[in-house]
């Protein structure tokens, strides 16, 4: 049997084990260190920003942060794309807020400017106001930006940059996670670069960071004894994992170089003559997006097979594939919550599928992929 082939598997490759050893000669194996600060300032500076970073223990719970932050308390309405990973709106739900949910629009899969604005307005009618809107850079590819902060300023309401997929990405030259009130980044193993698990929030001010760090360390007054006015979480991202962060952040631009060439790769050498698949590319120069994952639509009536025949034949050859993420607004937990848009992202999950997109795919296992979807092609 071949050896398996990941839709994204974890890729070291920086000095992590270096930053590691540090922890442990210095003996700062806890949520407090200089690795920890170490990470921030690099992540910082790669993202070439005014606003603060934080780092915290995953994705998930820079989202639920960034709700708090944003006053989002129980009742209130919080409006999010619908097209996502469940991370993206569980934490509405931690905060005893409702969820809304957006489609997405053709260009980007990300939320709909249009949609948007007609639920923030046909909330403000109902007296629910959102507080908060959540909007994603879904597979590294960056939202419609400039529409939903604009939006998100003529209305007042806090923007938050789910922007777990899209570490590297940009959009005219800025760098997705900064646009926001808040962004959030995540380091999960099959994110572009991973600590194992991890996350980050980023926030505009100083003091916002600090108050971050305030909650997100069990919210301890200042006091000799353990004193608490307020909720406090542990939120915090340890020294040892964020010094696996400081080494990937060395092999990060190299790593999205990968990932772009294997966009590449599916574009230009194994569907550039497919009638009835399409590569998700981006849709103007304005966009760069990391390609974190390299996605397809199957039109069934062109190609006579559906994303899930070609899944399951992957499969069997022992190469991972997989569905595109399956809207919230579809999902069981989810099915009271309100839904603005038509049938967008309901017919991206119908037709998607996602592709092996590691940044450690050889050109050997890019040629087994190939010819294995060549057989595919000639037997369907
Ligand atoms: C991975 C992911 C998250 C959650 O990040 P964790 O670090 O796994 O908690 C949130 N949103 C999206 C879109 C993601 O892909």
């Amino acid at each position: 049997m071949n050896s398996k082939i990941w839709l994204s598997s974890p890729h070291m490759g920086g000095g992590e084990m270096k930053f590691i050893q540090d922890a442990f000669d210095t003996n700062w194996i806890a949520p407090v260190g200089p690795n920890i600060l170490g990470f921030e300032q690099d992540l910082k500076a790669y993202l070439n920003t005014q606003n603060e970073v934080v780092a915290l223990s995953s994705g998930t719970v820079a989202i639920h942060l960034a709700l708090i932050l944003s006053g989002v308390v129980a009742g209130d309405t919080v409006v999010c794309q619908s097209m996502t990973f469940t991370a993206s709106a569980n934490p509405i739900k931690y905060q005893g807020a409702t969820p809304v949910f957006i489609d997405s629009e053709m260009d980007t899969w990300n939320m709909c400017p249009k949609a948007l604005e007609e639920a923030i307005k046909s909330l403000i009618l109902k007296g629910k106001k959102p507080k908060a809107i959540i909007v994603v850079h879904l597979y590294g590819m960056p939202a419609k930006i400039d529409q939903i902060s604009a939006i998100a300023k003529k209305y007042k309401i806090s923007l938050i940059e789910d922007a777990a997929e899209a570490l590297g990405s940009s959009y005219k030259g800025q760098k997705c996670g900064t646009f926001g009130d808040f962004g959030i980044l995540s380091f999960n193993g099959n994110k572009i670069i991973t600590t194992s698990g991890g996350g980050a929030l980023i926030c505009k001010t100083e003091e916002l960071k600090q108050r971050a760090i305030f909650l997100a360390t069990q919210a301890r007054d200042k006091a000799p004894h353990y004193q608490h006015s307020e909720l406090g979480y542990n939120f915090r991202m340890s020294n040892i994992l964020a010094g696996i962060g400081r080494g990937q952040m060395e092999v990060l631009d190299k790593h999205i170089e990968y990932r772009r060439a294997n966009n590449k790769f599916y574009k230009e050498e194994l569907f550039n003559s497919t009638d009835g698949i399409h590569v998700f590319k981006e849709p103007n120069e304005n966009y760069c997006s990391n390609h974190w994952l390299s996605c397809i639509l199957i039109d069934e009536s062109k190609t006579g097979f559906s994303p899930e025949a070609l899944r399951l034949f992957l499969l069997q050859e022992n190469i991972e594939s997989s569905p595109l993420w399956k809207p919230m607004h579809l999902q069981p937990i989810f099915k009271e919550c309100n839904y603005y848009g038509n049938t967008i992202a309901q017919s991206l999950f119908e037709k998607g599928l996602c592709l092996p997109s590691g940044s450690n795919l050889s050109s050997i296992d890019l040629k087994r992929i190939k010819s294995s979807i060549e057989i595919f092609f000639l037997n369907s």
